[in-house]
């Protein structure tokens, strides 16, 4: 442990210091000389994840070395700037499932109305006990529900899907960041798959209960009963340069409205 710490204290070193600087965080605003891989970069991804074409966290551009910042969090932050949702933050009432440190922060800047921040295991005191499941609040609570990279960790993705629905007010959004197969045609998901090794190989991480497949879009949205309106990184990014700011260009922007 203390030699992977070690590697990762020189390559943070040298990515901040020692090579040009020619990648930025948006989540920070400061230059590197590239992000930090996440364990073992790509080289470490399952084979049949791999042959699946699953799209999600880019492995190689992981993690911001001078702020931390994951590439889920840059990207959705881009994403939400230039969709204009970042805008109706402003005033809005927002429940954000698993935050993150980083995002949160940039989210509170918004100056939302009301900021509800939760988890099924809070990790603060300024995070409510709340299980995506259950959600403990009234329907129609809220303008918009992040929930990023979390449906890929719950029991039943569709009851959570309703339960954000459900807390939605018309016209709201959800945005639910998942990774998914390329390939798969049917999400797939058996109970009897427990142990981490068999999670890992088979849904690409020890703590995922499923590997989503081509049909997560339809699936999400006839759960919810939401309007789909998922853009992809040409649609709304088309002049930003991923490599540069070290995001996932196949991962699409995830964002589900509740019908008027
Ligand atoms: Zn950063």
């Amino acid at each position: 442990m203390k030699a992977v710490n070690a590697f990762k204290l020189f390559k943070v070193v040298w990515y901040r210091w020692l090579t040009p600087q020619n990648r930025y965080c948006c989540v920070c605003g400061q230059t590197s000389g590239g992000f930090l891989p996440y364990r073992g970069g790509s080289r470490s991804m399952p084979n049949a994840m791999r042959a699946l074409k699953t799209v999600g966290s880019d492995l190689d551009e992981f993690e911001c070395p001078c702020c931390g910042a994951h590439d889920r969090e840059r990207h959705l932050l881009l994403y939400l700037r230039a969709s204009g949702v970042w805008d109706e933050f402003r005033s809005a009432d927002i429940l954000h499932f698993a935050p993150e440190k980083r995002l949160a922060k940039l989210v509170g800047s918004q100056q939302p109305r009301l900021y509800v921040k939760a988890d099924l295991h809070p990790g603060g005191d300024d995070i409510h006990c709340m299980d995506l499941h259950s959600i403990a609040v009234k329907a129609e609570s809220f303008d918009i529900v992040i929930a990023n990279h979390v449906l890929e960790h719950v029991d039943d993705d569709r009851l959570a899907m309703r339960e954000i629905s459900r807390v939605l007010r018309p016209g709201g959004c959800a945005i639910v960041q998942t990774p998914y197969s390329r390939v798969l045609q049917h999400t797939f998901s058996d109970p009897g798959i427990k142990f981490t090794d068999a999670r890992r190989e088979i849904y690409g991480q020890e703590d995922h209960v499923r590997l989503f497949g081509r049909d997560i879009f339809t699936r999400l949205v006839a759960a919810g009963a939401l309007e789909n309106r998922v853009k992809t990184h040409q649609d709304l990014l088309a002049d930003v340069d991923s490599h540069r700011y070290g995001v996932n260009p196949d991962e699409p922007f995830f964002l589900f409205r509740k019908p008027l």
